[in-house]
């Protein structure tokens, strides 16, 4: 890659910044004149070497008649602002095109733009909320299909947010936020739901203990009722001392 400045950033100095103002007044005072130049068959120019280069990102070699002095010159593709630099001819268009990032332009091979352009062309930035993978929100919304009772606007038993999240191993900011959108607000706090859950797991358990005394109690029975047998057939002369 021949021509690095694509990528730099591009900080833009405040409009008042001394270069900027210096820049604005001189732009008006700078005569120019084309350059003499090797000319085509056809009377076009042949740029050569670093005029070449600097011609790819838009800059002009000139003449600046009134101080007899090279100027390297590159206009605003937005408002036409000329703007006319006397950059050493050993400069490079790396340099050349740093030299317009620091003073607020843009200057690449496709755009050659000055500060207020750029200012009046940045759009008003609407707060962008990322969402999540689609593949993500698929899953999830497939999970709300299955966990989510959409008539009650409750989770299904044993299911919240936080489950969902767990079992699809994603964030519970991004399932609740889904929820929302999908189903709106839950209809209740979700701690009834967890407290229905735990009084419907004690009402399992108290039956659970139901049967299993009731089938302890019989045992008890039986065998009570086995030693009353016993006794009630044993001799009569045991019978007598007891
Ligand atoms: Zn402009």
């Amino acid at each position: 890659m021949r021509l690095p400045w694509k990528n730099l950033p591009i900080p833009l100095p405040p409009r008042e910044h001394p270069i900027i103002t210096a820049l604005l007044a001189a732009r008006d005072e700078i005569k120019v004149e084309e350059m003499a130049h090797k000319t085509r068959a056809d009377g076009s120019r042949i740029p050569t070497g670093l005029e070449a280069d600097a011609a790819l990102i838009g800059f002009k070699k000139v003449h600046d008649v009134e101080h007899n002095a090279t100027r390297w010159t590159v206009v605003c593709q937005g408002c036409g602002t000329p703007s006319a630099h006397g950059w050493p001819t050993a400069t490079s268009p790396t340099n050349m095109a740093r030299n317009m990032v620091r003073l607020g332009w843009i200057v690449d091979r496709k755009v050659q733009k000055c500060l207020e352009c750029i200012e009046k062309e940045r759009p008003v930035k609407a707060p962008v909320i990322a969402g999540p993978d689609p593949k993500i929100a698929r899953r999830i919304y497939a999970a709300l299909d299955e966990h989510f009772d959409e008539a009650k606007r409750l989770y299904r038993s044993g299911w919240d947010d936080l489950k969902v999240a767990a079992s699809l191993e994603v964030s519970a900011e991004i399932v609740i936020r889904i929820r929302k959108e999908a189903y709106g607000d839950l209809a209740e706090d979700p701690i009834f739901q967890t407290l229905r859950d735990d009084l419907e797991m004690l009402r399992m358990e108290g039956a659970e203990l139901g049967i299993r005394m009731a089938s302890q109690i019989e045992e008890h029975h039986a065998k009570i009722t086995a030693l009353e047998v016993r006794i009630a057939s044993a001799p009569a002369l045991r019978k007598a001392v007891c």
